[in-house]
Order: C-alpha cells, then sequence, then structure tokens
C-alpha cells in the first residue's frame, strides 16, 4: 500500500510550486478495487474517497460508513438525472455536472432536503466526442446558469486526453477557473498529478497508485 508514497509525493509537489503542503486533497479512487485494499487504506487512516459509479459506491459505502467514521466521498464519474437523489446523499462532492438538465434537477432535490454536495463542473478540454463535459467555450456562461440555481459552485473537474500533453489541459482549466473566480481544481490521476499540483489542483484524484492496478472487466 503506497499511500504514504503518495502523500509525500504530492506534498512535495506543492512545496515545489510555492504552495501550502495541505493546500492539495487527496482523493482515493477506489473504483473496483476490493474491498480489503479499501479496507487497508482506511485503516491507515484516510478518509477522502473517490467512486466513478453511483451503483457501486451505493452497494460498498453504506457498509464501510458504519465502521470508518467521517469518510468524504467524491462522485467523479457521469451522474444521470435520475440517480441525483441517490447521488446527493451518498456523496458530499460531485465532480461530474456538466449540463443544463442535470443542473436544474441537482438544484431541485438541494431545495427539498436543504442540503448540497460541493460542486465541480467537468469541463472537456480536449473537445472529445466519446467524453462528458461542458465545451471550454461553453463553460463561462454554464457557471452562471449553475450561479443563477444557487448551486455550491467549488471548481472545475476535467479528464484530458490520453494521448496528449496533460499540463496544457491543466493550464487550460486552471484559466478558465480564474476568470469565473472559482478555486477548486479537480485535476491529476496516478500518472500525472504532480504537474497538476504545479498548475494549481487543489484535488487529485489517484488510483491506481495507490491501490495497485485495477482488475480488468
Ligand atoms: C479512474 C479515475 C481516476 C484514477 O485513475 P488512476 O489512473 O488509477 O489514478 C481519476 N479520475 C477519474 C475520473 C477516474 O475515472
Amino acid at each position: 500500500m503506497s499511500l504514504d508514497d503518495i502523500t509525500a509525493r504530492i506534498r512535495a509537489a506543492a512545496k515545489n510550486a510555492d504552495r501550502p503542503v495541505d493546500s492539495v486533497t487527496l482523493i482515493a479512487v477506489s473504483k473496483v478495487q476490493p474491498d480489503a485494499r479499501v479496507a487497508a487504506v482506511l485503516d491507515a487512516g484516510h478518509r477522502c474517497f473517490g467512486e466513478n459509479r453511483v451503483q457501486e459506491a451505493a452497494g460498498k459505502w453504506p457498509g464501510f460508513r458504519e465502521i470508518y467514521k467521517g469518510i468524504d466521498l467524491h462522485l467523479i464519474g457521469p451522474l444521470q438525472s435520475n440517480k441525483v437523489r441517490q447521488a446527493m446523499e451518498l456523496f458530499q462532492s460531485i465532480h461530474s455536472v456538466d449540463r443544463p438538465k442535470l443542473a436544474r434537477a441537482i438544484a431541485r432535490v438541494a431545495q427539498e432536503e436543504g442540503h448540497c454536495p460541493d460542486l465541480f463542473i467537468q469541463v472537456n478540454t480536449g473537445e472529445e466526442d466519446q467524453k462528458a463535459g461542458v465545451l471550454p467555450a461553453d463553460t463561462d456562461s454554464f457557471i452562471a446558469e449553475c450561479r443563477d440555481l444557487d448551486l455550491p459552485l467549488k471548481g472545475l473537474m476535467c479528464i484530458p486526453p490520453v494521448d496528449e500533453e496533460p499540463s496544457l489541459h491543466f493550464a487550460l482549466l486552471a484559466k478558465i477557473a480564474a476568470r469565473n473566480g472559482l478555486s477548486g481544481l479537480s485535476m491529476g490521476m496516478s500518472s500525472d498529478f504532480e504537474s497538476a499540483i504545479a498548475h494549481g489542483a487543489t484535488h487529485v484524484r489517484v488510483g491506481s497508485a495507490i491501490f495497485g492496478a485495477r482488475q480488468a472487466g
């Protein structure tokens, strides 16, 4: 288990960027990992985790929550409008807000329930057809739309294309966030979180580097 290694590397990267060492939150991405590996990371004292499927998280985390206190769960994968209520019960943050219909559904439930998770807007910085997220050119207006709905916007999230230099995408996301007065930047995964931190990441989403490779399928 290399949680300590990753934590040390995050602190070093923050220091190199002249940032406070505690300015970066590590989201341990536990999707598809066996419960024993997740429990080992919980036993080590870590409490912040990411899942990309509502259904999988719903099967896994209520049980852990009976044993471990203070778990902070982040949804980092796509969210269907009909799963909004369930997602808002399970997760403290949602990183995949990417369309007006979803924003309106979240706002409706937030009003009924009187609380709302922290929200990140996913930006499709690579403008990839198969990838979720709002296009960079549409992001300013979507942010304004979410603010009109009184949604608690924390920041922006991106997943760079696999075959491109991620730092260009991190820089673009940081620029869009800055001009909109958003401080949160959810970017950086196992292979590139140090570069993301150099570009201002406040939340890095690291899976395989902590837990080991995910089982295929
Ligand atoms: C799986 C996943 C990660 C973690 O990926 P690793 O390469 O295992 O660190 C990060 N972000 C998202 C959105 C993911 O789906």
